[in-house]
């Protein structure tokens, strides 16, 4: 008789990567008035504001909905729930990005730890069905 405990747990390996400049070279664009090269823009900008959005409408990112309404000539449409394994939401601080089910999981990036604002999930209505 075996039995054979699976508790499913991988351990996530923290790779270190100290000091160095730049990831795999796949950084991704993010449009609209962006104020800094971590998705912080001209209405967002405090220290917690570091997830872009990529629009499902025309699937650029940009920072906030109000860069879009600014640059884009065209109404939002927001992510269908059966798409909601889409890698949407980008994390500014390491670009890594996560699918809309992942962000609506989580209060901070699960790669770098970064905190997302608490106060974007009011604008979840904007972005994703409901
Ligand atoms: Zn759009
Ligand atoms: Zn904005
Ligand atoms: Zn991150």
């Amino acid at each position: 008789m075996t039995s054979h405990d699976e508790d499913g747990t991988s351990e996530s390996v923290a790779d270190g990567r100290d000091g160095g400049d730049g990831g795999d070279g796949a950084s991704i664009p993010v449009l609209g008035a962006t104020v800094d090269d971590q998705t912080r823009c001209v209405h967002y900008r405090g220290p917690l504001d570091v997830v872009a959005i990529r629009f499902h409408c025309c699937l650029e990112f940009y920072p906030c909905f109000r860069c879009h309404t600014d640059a884009a000539d065209h109404a939002v449409s927001v992510w269908p729930r059966d798409e909601f394994d889409t890698h949407a939401l980008l994390c500014g601080a390491c670009q890594t990005t996560l699918t809309i089910t992942e962000y609506q999981s989580t209060d901070a990036c699960p790669a770098c730890g970064t905190a997302f604002n608490p106060g974007c999930s009011l604008h979840y209505p904007l972005y994703f069905e409901s």
